[in-house]
């Protein structure tokens, strides 16, 4: 190739369906959500609740195996407005959030509703880091983490 040679850039697109076995841990927290209920998993060494509950304790490498309910009620540890979209997210502008379920001692990625976000200044000094938020139950449950809609602020 001669420097006068141009790069030839190759225009794609991959659309992949594809099924894949959830595992032990997040079918049981899908089937915990179906039921309304939230099951985080405890370390033994730690005594940390995760959530997401994960197969192992990142910190100390346990195998975990002890269940418990964590709150549907928690503290909003973080966000981000998107206003791109993106294959299986909503429609933009939607909100992101790690929100803290009381109980859990690491936060959950969901989103954030009921809350207006078409303005981006009055959106984030709605929106404030350790404001309470509850979780949105969907009427119709599948056992994903969809069966919560959302979680929006605590009236
Ligand atoms: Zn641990």
């Amino acid at each position: 190739m001669t420097q006068e040679e141009e790069i030839i850039v190759i225009p794609g697109r991959w659309d992949l369906p594809f099924r894949h076995t959830a595992g032990r841990v997040a079918s049981r927290f899908f089937h915990g959500l179906k039921a309304k209920r939230i099951l985080a998993l405890r370390c033994p060494r730690c005594q940390r609740v995760l959530m997401p509950p994960r197969p192992f304790c990142e910190r100390c490498f346990q195998p975990l195996d002890d269940w418990v309910e964590v709150g549907q009620q928690g503290t909003l540890e973080a966000f981000t407005i998107c206003y791109a979209r993106f294959t299986g997210l909503p429609d933009p502008p939607y909100c992101l959030i790690l929100v803290k379920l009381d109980g859990a001692d690491s936060a959950l990625q969901h989103l954030l509703g009921e809350v207006a976000l078409e303005d981006v200044q009055s959106a984030t000094q709605r929106i404030q880091i350790g404001m309470r938020l509850e979780a949105l139950w969907r009427e119709e449950r599948e056992g994903g983490i969809k069966d919560i809609k959302y979680f929006r602020p605590v009236a």
